[in-house]
């Protein structure tokens, strides 16, 4: 199979897959699986290599890159290295918040080092009791004369430990606290006294990002450490996780591709029962039927990010992406697993890794759920005891 027919092309591919090979992204990328761990020195490498960001403007050290080429780039980095580094270089999209209503004294001070691979900027919103639910998100941002006082704790996050600051999402309490029931962002040091970091437990995949507990105890943060507008941190997030959720369905079919790949090549050369294994309809049926799945699902999410570039509303899509991708590359990769028999089972080969690491995608940055919910919405934006026929002529 020709490996350029998998791959979309870009003027930048050549660069990528030379810097994937002198980094040996493919094999740090499964020893990041066993033995995790944040990839400091890879982090530094992508930074200052221009493959963090690949959307950020130019005068904050980006490449600015429309949304369908950086979609078409992640999908290159996790085919060739799997998720990790595709999903490091998302780390600036994950802060867009930061860039697009820190002040300029912010900006400077996080989110150009961060393009640059030297500081790494976390994101807290979930809690114990709001994760889907993140209305209910109860961190308390007490406002006094010189700043806020922040109390509460901060559960399932990524980089818990490695996080030199977090975007944290609160709510303003006191006198002077305009917005005291709207959420809140701010940037918040890692290494402020109060704040207590703890891992807890290993997760399934992606278990570089060490996920864990930030508890908050009276840590008092400078006025200044806000970003943006009171009771504004919900309105500032929603465009971050819709570019988000759409190139993170790039990342999860580059990687399923990779799989699928190699598990055509397999199939066409492993004799069983005299025959080789793609002679029996039970495998290859379904390899056909994932190499069309992945087509359709990718030009499905290359559409959303075209639109999304073209500034159109794309919530239910960016949704629907997310879920797509992330249904699709599982089932190609459950059929790797198992079209390699026990070697596809095992660590010796990297399919089972790559399936732990893209079923992630079904919970984080709002679970498999919680999209059909938003997309739902679009179906019945009344609400669902209306059908669509008499909303239209409602809407008449
Ligand atoms: C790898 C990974 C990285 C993460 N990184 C971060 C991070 O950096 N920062 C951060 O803040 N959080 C992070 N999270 C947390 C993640 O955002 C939450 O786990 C997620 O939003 C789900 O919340 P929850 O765990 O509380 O599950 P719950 O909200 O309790 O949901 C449990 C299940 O119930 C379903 N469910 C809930 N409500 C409904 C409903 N109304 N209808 C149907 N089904 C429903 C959900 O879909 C889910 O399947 C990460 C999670 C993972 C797995």
């Amino acid at each position: 199979m020709d490996e350029s027919t998998l791959l979309p092309p870009d003027p930048l591919s050549d660069e990528l897959d030379a810097f994937i090979a002198d980094r040996h992204l493919p094999d740090r990328g499964r020893e990041l699986d066993r033995e995790p761990s944040f990839p400091r020195t890879e982090f530094e490498a992508m930074g200052s290599g221009g493959w963090l960001g690949l959307t950020v403007p130019g005068k904050l050290g980006g490449r600015a890159l429309p949304l369908p080429r950086a979609g078409a780039l992640l999908y290159r980095l996790a085919y060739r290295s799997g998720t990790a580094f595709a999903k490091l270089s998302l780390q600036p999209e994950f802060s867009s918040v930061l860039r697009d209503v820190g002040s300029a004294a912010q900006v400077e001070e996080w989110f150009r080092p961060l393009v640059q691979g030297e500081r790494l900027v976390g994101n807290q919103i979930t809690e114990a009791s709001a994760g889907s639910d993140v209305m209910a998100l109860r961190l308390q941002a007490r406002r006094d004369r010189s700043g806020y006082l922040l109390t509460g704790e901060k559960t399932e996050v990524a980089f818990s430990e490695d996080a030199d600051a977090a975007i944290v999402y609160g709510r303003v309490t006191g006198a002077a606290g305009g917005a005291a029931d709207g959420v809140t962002a701010f940037l918040v040091s890692q290494k402020s006294p109060g704040l207590r970091r703890t891992r807890v437990g290993t997760d399934l995949g992606e278990r570089w990002q060490r996920r864990g507990t930030v508890t908050y105890r009276d840590v008092r943060v400078p006025l200044d450490a806000r970003l943006g507008e009171e009771g504004e941190g919900f309105e500032y997030v929603r465009p971050e996780l819709t570019r988000e959720r759409t190139l993170l369905a790039m990342i999860y079919l580059g990687v399923a591709r990779a799989s699928w790949a190699e598990t055509v090549r397999h199939v066409g050369e492993r004799v069983a029962f005299g025959k080789h294994l793609a002679n029996n309809e039970a495998v290859a049926f379904p390899l056909v039927e994932d190499g069309a799945h992945l087509d359709a699902a990718g030009l499905f999410v290359q559409r959303t990010l075209e639109r999304l570039e073209a500034e159109e509303e794309v919530d239910a899509d960016a949704a629907l992406s997310k879920w797509m991708g992330t249904e699709v590359a599982l089932t190609v990769l459950d059929h790797a697993i198992q079209f390699h028999g026990g070697r596809g089972y095992s660590n010796t080969l990297p399919h089972e890794q790559r399936w732990r690491d893209v079923r992630s995608g079904m919970i984080a940055h709002g679970s498999s759920e919680i999209m059909h919910l938003l997309a739902a919405r679009r179906l019945w934006p009344k609400g669902p005891t209306a059908s669509r026929g008499s909303q239209e002529k409602e809407g008449r």
